[in-house]
């Protein structure tokens, strides 16, 4: 961040203000780890912080210090709506354009407030009046820990927000293996473990409190592989009928793509979920090395993210989105 950049981002904070944090829709571990963590750290500096998320979290989130006083606004729309519109100061966190917010874009549009756009995607839109937006760090978390740093606020840093913050940054680098983790991202985590993180008990919070009905889920979707070696792609589908049969709840669904990437060889992998209830189709990807799946949830399925990692979604069916898929796939360059 810029120098002038931090002293007008300190003088906001300089007096009390109303401070909505806000994480993308269906927030993961990085958006509700960040989000929290700087809602702890607000706090300490006298602030009124509020987490306002556009949807549910995860249930296996619930566990983060701060949980239970996250707004969210697809609950409660005008209640909310008046907490966003009575704001001083906004944060987004770990999303970089407002349609990730869904509907609560329509409110955040309308709004004259300050924005602070704190991120690691690619490509983002030109609404916030500061902005620390940078694609080479693995999570939004490890950002916090920056940005505390150069408000020059480290003795704030605690193990509440150490813990909130190691979250994020574990399951954004997918528990420290993805590319993006350096050596500077092992001295943050170090440095939250000495604040205070319990580094085992948070993995086992976030990793080993499956349900058996997620393991069968997981089971199917495993059943439903299908691999294209010539294309070094997989991907897996789940109907909404698959979903209801094994009582899926938000959640349940995570990581579980990442399973396709395993298989030797593959460097490009889907989810394609069923979602009746918004009409649509979610799906993610992932990828290894330099195939870029940023650019093809971009270009292909009104989505983005990050180039081994990212999202998107058709309102087509399940049956035809996945035969665009396949013909797509049929003209990608897979030598990469
Ligand atoms: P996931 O597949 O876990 O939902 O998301 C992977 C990455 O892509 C995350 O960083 C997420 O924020 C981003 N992402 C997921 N869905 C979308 C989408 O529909 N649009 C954009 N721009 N990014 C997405
Ligand atoms: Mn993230």
């Amino acid at each position: 961040m810029k120098e002038e950049e931090i002293k007008g981002i300190l003088e906001l904070l300089a007096s009390p203000k109303k401070i909505a944090i806000i994480p993308h829709r269906s927030p993961d571990g990085d958006a509700m780890g960040s989000t929290l963590g700087l809602y702890h750290f607000l706090k300490k500096l006298n602030h009124e912080a509020t987490v306002i998320a556009p949807n549910e979290f995860p249930e296996f989130l619930a566990w983060l210090p701060g949980s239970e006083n996250v707004l969210i606004f697809e609950k409660d729309k005008e209640n909310v709506a008046k907490v966003l519109q009575s704001a001083d100061l906004i944060f987004t966190l770990d999303f970089n354009a407002l349609h990730r917010t869904g509907e609560m874009e329509n409110v955040l549009n309308k709004l004259k407030t300050p924005f602070i756009m704190i991120d690691h995607h690619q490509k983002p839109d030109d609404y916030a009046t500061f902005m620390y937006s940078n694609t080479k760090f693995g999570s939004t978390c490890e950002m916090i820990y920056n940005f505390i740093s150069y408000l020059g606020k480290k003795e704030l840093l605690d193990e509440t927000i150490a813990s909130c913050l190691y979250t994020g940054i574990v399951t954004d680098s997918g528990s420290f293996r993805f590319p993006t983790t350096t050596s500077e991202t092992h001295r943050v985590a170090a440095a939250l473990l000495d604040l205070g993180a319990r580094n085992g008990d948070i993995h086992n919070s976030l990793f080993d409190n499956n349900s058996y009905h997620r393991l069968q889920l997981l089971g199917r979707a495993l059943q439903n592989l299908k691999v294209f070696p010539d294309y070094k792609t997989s991907y897996i589908r789940l109907t909404q009928q698959e979903l209801d049969e094994f009582k899926y709840v938000k959640g349940d669904t995570e990581g579980i793509v990442n399973y396709g990437l395993t298989i030797k060889g593959i460097i490009f992998a889907a989810i394609f979920i069923e979602n009746k209830e918004e009409g649509i189709v979610k799906i993610s990807f992932r990828s290894q090395g330099d195939f870029d799946v940023n650019q093809f949830a971009r270009q292909y399925f009104n989505g983005g993210g990050h180039i081994n990692a990212a999202g998107g979604k058709s309102t087509k069916s399940l049956d035809e989105t996945i035969k665009d898929f396949e013909s797509i796939l049929s003209q990608q360059n897979f030598n990469v």
